[in-house]
């Protein structure tokens, strides 16, 4: 088992990434003591699977569990289900002193955290990620949320867990598709900032989709690093500095956005992005082809797609133009100029944008 440290002004806490330490959750616990009640978040898959594990792993060191079950998918990150979910709590919450655990993806780890965020302006909480996007990106960082009808996570708050907890063994039972979609995401980690991690990923990429214990640890160990290192440095996204976790985002989202968002899963359509990005910092000279290759010849071999298929040119650029991180009418993309490296680049031309995408077509 290995710790992080996540060091923030008010609230730092660890990261623990191991396999099999489900079973020790809580021995772990009860060092934070945030509570003796254990109010578990998750859906009916997740419970089936793991949910006797995780009840005998906490009323093994005196905590009581009490286990709400949400939907499976995104619908769960609704205004709807977050209030029945607080109601819930709220009428079990009698003469105990509670802390709500999120099981599950990132579905389940952003409407957990927002829910701990608002009830009774804050109560404690933790991440039991169990998909491998939720232990390399969404339970890392303290943004909570979910959605509204006219856009998703608008309405959040950034609110840090006591303890994030990565069990990759439990990442053996997840389908390939969703290995692959946090894999995106790792490749991702590795084109910003770890040019090692991008080669460890290369070399091992069949012990990776085979999900080999010793390969997902090290691969959430360095993700997660890379992403505790930027959230340390912009802890609420006002520094510019978080921007680089958007590298393959602006187009991938627009594609994702523009495709109905069941043709593509997010990974899948942020890997899309990433191949557009290349090929515009290639366009702009800052990037070579010779590496834009390598890192399309990796996203293939992960299984990730080569071409935008289903929607048109037209709907991604106005998907485009709606981009957060577009500040006054100017785009702005995070564009790799190394394996290892980016750079934010605003103002890109639109012919170049248009030519990039024509050609993932
Ligand atoms: P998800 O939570 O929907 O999980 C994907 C699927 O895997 C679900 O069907 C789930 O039931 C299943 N599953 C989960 N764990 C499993 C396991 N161990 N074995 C088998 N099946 C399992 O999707 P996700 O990709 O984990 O997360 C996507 C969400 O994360 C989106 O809502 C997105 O907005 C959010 N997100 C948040 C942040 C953040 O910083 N807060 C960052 C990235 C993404
Ligand atoms: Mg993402």
């Amino acid at each position: 088992m290995k710790t992080l440290k996540v060091k923030l002004k008010n609230n730092s806490y660890s990261i623990v990434v191991g396999s099999g330490i489900l079973v020790r959750l809580g021995n772990i616990l009860k060092e934070l003591r945030i509570g003796s009640d254990a109010v578990i978040i998750t859906n009916s898959f997740i419970r089936r699977l793991y949910g006797k594990k995780i009840t005998a792993a906490l009323t093994k060191n005196g905590f009581s569990v009490k286990i709400f079950e949400v939907p499976d998918g995104e619908k769960s990150k609704s205004s709807g289900i977050a209030f029945r979910l607080i109601e819930k709590i709220a009428t079990y919450d009698t003469q105990k002193k509670i802390f709500i655990i999120a099981f599950g993806g990132g579905v389940i780890g952003d409407l957990a955290g927002y829910v701990a965020a608002v009830y009774k302006r804050g109560i404690p909480y933790i991440q039991v990620p169990t998909t491998l996007l939720g232990q390399i990106d969404s339970a890392i960082g303290g943004k909570v949320a979910i959605d509204l009808t006219v856009g998703k996570n608008l309405v959040g708050a950034f609110y840090q867990p006591k303890i994030v907890v990565s069990d990759v063994a439990l990442l053996k039972t997840l389908d390939k598709r969703q290995i692959r979609n946090g894999l995106a995401e790792a490749v991702k980690y590795g084109v910003i900032k770890d040019a090692k991690l991008f080669n460890y990923i290369e070399r091992n990429s069949r012990k990776i989709l085979s999900i080999d214990p010793r390969a997902m640890k090290e691969i959430v160990l360095r993700c997660s690093k890379i992403k505790v290192n930027v959230v340390e440095r912009d802890e609420k996204e006002t520094k510019g500095i978080r921007i680089i976790l958007n590298f393959g985002h602006t187009a991938g989202h627009a594609i994702e956005t523009a495709a109905g968002y069941n043709r593509y899963h997010h990974g899948e359509a942020v890997a899309l992005g990433m191949r557009v990005a290349a090929d515009i910092a290639c366009r702009l000279k800052l990037f070579s082809p010779k590496e834009k290759e390598r890192l399309g010849s990796l996203l293939s071999m992960l299984g990730l797609p080569l071409r935008i298929k289903g929607v048109g040119i037209k709907r991604i650029l106005t998907a485009m133009a709606h981009d957060k991180k577009f500040k006054s009418g100017k785009n702005r993309f995070v564009l790799p100029v190394a394996i290892g490296k980016v750079k934010v680049v605003e103002g890109v031309s639109e012919g170049i944008i248009r030519q990039a995408i024509r050609a993932r077509q």
